[in-house]
């Protein structure tokens, strides 16, 4: 059994999935309707096994049923690799300072919403850039006077 004949209706392990030596913490998969990200996501504790039509899933302490149980020790997670290109203004003019405070700053905000930052790089580089001031609103034209 491979991941497309995988269908989480059983609570097997296909000993064709690969093993993760580390993988993320396990997030919540309640379904939240009136939300734009329609996913809780906080981090999972819980452990709902499949039954009848239901695949099984995982459930933050917000969210877990009376009949959950513990997280098994081994379990399938689907790990979602995102890649991007984020940018931030220094907040020094030295490289490696602003370097790494850019990205400390961004494992704190991925560990915050349960992700895991791997693989990261940092360049940086100076030049110049025009200020957006605000337009209105505290009284201020923009105008000269
Ligand atoms: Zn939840």
């Amino acid at each position: 059994m491979d991941e497309k004949t995988f269908d989480g209706r059983r609570d097997e392990l296909p000993a064709t999935l690969p093993r993760f030596t580390s993988a993320p913490p396990p997030r919540c998969q309640t379904v939240l309707r009136n939300d734009p990200i329609q996913f809780c996501g906080r981090t999972a504790s819980w452990f709902r096994p499949a039954r009848l039509e239901r695949l099984a899933s995982v459930h933050c302490d917000r969210h877990r049923s009376i009949a959950d149980i513990a997280l098994p020790v081994e379990r399938i997670v689907r790990v979602v690799r995102v890649e991007a290109v984020i940018t931030f203004a220094g907040v020094s003019s030295a490289a490696v300072a602003s370097q790494t405070e850019a990205a400390a700053r961004l494992r704190t905000a991925v560990e915050a919403i349960g992700g895991r930052l791997e693989n990261l790089s940092c360049t940086s580089q100076m030049g110049r850039a025009a200020t957006k001031r605000p337009q209105g609103g505290d009284g201020e034209t923009g105008e000269g006077g």
